[in-house]
């Protein structure tokens, strides 16, 4: 790999430039060591890169393209990230903790976008509707304009190119507003941009903080639509910010997603999932499985199994033994692991039981072994409130209602599952859980194509699948009085 560079600027107006609010160093959580410095914009930044979409939005340059033609420049910002899966990973790896092998699993995630929404381009289609002889009448799709994307640190890549591929394909313009952890490799998609030949100001990459930069880019009065992926807390202040200005916004917030798993499951196949879901990026994922809700009849079978599962991985910086990295890797960063560690002691407190590990590793960096919680009950603040990190919570039931009021007995509701080898019994669960997305028999399947988002806190409006698009254009209709 070679070197990383020491200093990353912004991207403004298609010019490489530093911050109003000077530098942040990126630290490498698998070692605790800086990795290079960010520059950090302010609100006057913030206002260059606003005007600078808006300029590109209103000269009409993206919207003259065919939809056909805007959809290849797209897909070509994708092809333009796999080529360089060698390159980027390396960085996102470094920067966020994550081992290498999930780092290309990201960077291949990210191009996957810009090739489903460039296609989608031209699917985004008007229709007539019949007003008798002496009208004509048509509804069609327009822009925004300046989409307004602020991005969390578990994904930066995934979760940028989500929200970014979707609003260029329909003709927007975009600044995006990275995460101050994680800022680096977002650097790819001005180049990726540059590469295409995308307009100067189209697209507008800068870090900063998120109370003085993510505020100032929510509450600009240029901006027209606004996409969130973080926080609850912060996604009320970003929809406080859109209400004042009267703009629409898709907020993806936190979860606290629960798999319901019936006394006919297959065990051994959920093992996988609790591998992926729950382990896979040490658990920093909003959709995360971490809370099971087994059948007391499989209960201490399935503890046995999670345990197993957790001593198997291997934990470490994301860049070591060779090509691949360790089977975990590092937390974000060391604050995120100690809330996680805290919320584990806590828990073993309000009476749960530490199955497997649970404690911060004795290594530099942001380590916490792969963690099983059994006899968790729901009440306790373990399975009320978000981790974010690799922490399973075993839970029991004794009947189908009490499973259901498990599942769905948190304020949250990205995502649920069930595990069963009944179809009517799957059917009904499926029927009855609060939640946008949920998985049968597989924890996070579904794909670019499928929607997603969330009931209650977890959020509104809905990323991914065709269903996405309608979050960057807004509906025109032209009514015409034929004489
Ligand atoms: P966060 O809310 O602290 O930060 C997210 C982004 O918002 C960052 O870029 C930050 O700088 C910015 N921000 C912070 N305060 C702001 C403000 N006042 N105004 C405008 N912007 C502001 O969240 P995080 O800690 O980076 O990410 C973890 C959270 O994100 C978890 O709760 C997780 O569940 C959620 N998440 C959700 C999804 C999803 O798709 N639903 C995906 C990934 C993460």
């Amino acid at each position: 790999m070679n070197e990383i560079k020491s200093y990353w600027q912004n991207y403004i107006d298609g010019a490489w430039v530093d911050g109003g609010a000077g530098r942040v160093e990126v630290i490498n959580p698998g070692t605790g060591a800086v990795l290079a410095e960010q520059a950090l914009a302010d609100a006057g930044d913030v206002d260059r890169a606003v005007t600078a979409a808006e300029r590109v939005h209103l000269s009409g340059v993206l919207t003259a393209l065919r939809p056909v033609e805007r959809g290849r420049m797209v897909q070509a910002m994708g092809r333009y990230l796999l080529d360089r899966v060698e390159e980027i990973a390396p960085i996102l790896s470094l920067e966020q903790g994550k081992p290498l092998w999930e780092a290309r699993i990201e960077v291949e995630g990210a191009a996957r976008y810009f090739e489903y929404y460039g296609n989608q381009a031209e699917t985004v289609e008007g229709r007539s509707i019949p007003l008798g002889a002496n009208y004509f009448d048509f509804t069609h799709y327009e822009p925004f304009g300046v989409s307004a994307q602020i991005i969390p640190w578990n994904y930066p890549l995934e979760m940028t190119a989500r929200s970014l591929s979707a609003a260029l394909a329909t003709g927007n313009t975009a600044v995006i507003k990275t995460p101050e952890l994680t800022p680096l490799s977002n650097a790819y998609f001005a180049h990726a941009a540059e590469a295409v030949g995308l307009p100067k100001g189209a697209v507008n990459i800068l870090c900063g903080w998120g109370h003085e930069a993510g505020a100032a880019l929510s509450s600009h009065p240029g901006v027209r639509q606004i996409v969130f992926t973080g926080s609850v807390r912060t996604g009320i202040a970003i929809a406080t910010a859109a209400a004042q200005n009267v703009v629409p916004c898709v907020l993806e917030l936190g979860g606290k997603s629960g798999a319901i798993v019936y006394e006919d499951a297959d065990l051994e196949a959920f093992e996988n999932d609790i591998r992926w879901g729950i382990y896979f990026n040490a658990g920093q994922v909003c959709s995360a499985m971490s809370r099971v809700i087994v059948h007391e009849s499989r209960r201490d079978e399935l503890v046995e199994r999670a345990v197993a599962v957790a001593r198997s991985l291997s934990v470490g910086p994301g860049i070591e033994r060779g090509e691949m990295g360790p089977t975990m890797g590092a937390m974000v960063s060391e604050a995120q692991r100690d809330r996680a560690a805290d919320m584990v002691a806590a828990a073993e407190g309000q009476g749960a039981t530490l199955a497997a590990g649970g404690r911060k590793m004795n290594i530099p960096g942001a380590f916490l072994e792969p963690t099983v919680l059994s006899g968790v009950t729901p009440e306790m603040s373990i399975a009320q409130e978000e981790v974010f990190g690799p922490v399973l919570s075993v839970l029991s039931f004794r009947d189908e209602a009490e499973a259901i009021a498990i599942a769905n007995g948190t304020p949250y509701g990205l995502v649920g599952g069930v595990f069963t080898r009944d179809l009517d019994r799957a059917t009904r669960a499926a029927q009855k859980i609060r939640a946008g997305q949920v998985f049968v028999n597989e924890w996070f399947a579904g794909g670019v194509e499928t929607p997603f988002g969330g009931y209650g806190k977890s959020g509104y409006g809905r990323e991914k699948g065709r269903e996405a698009l309608w979050n960057y254009v807004q509906t025109k209709n032209v009514a015409i009085r034929v004489r």
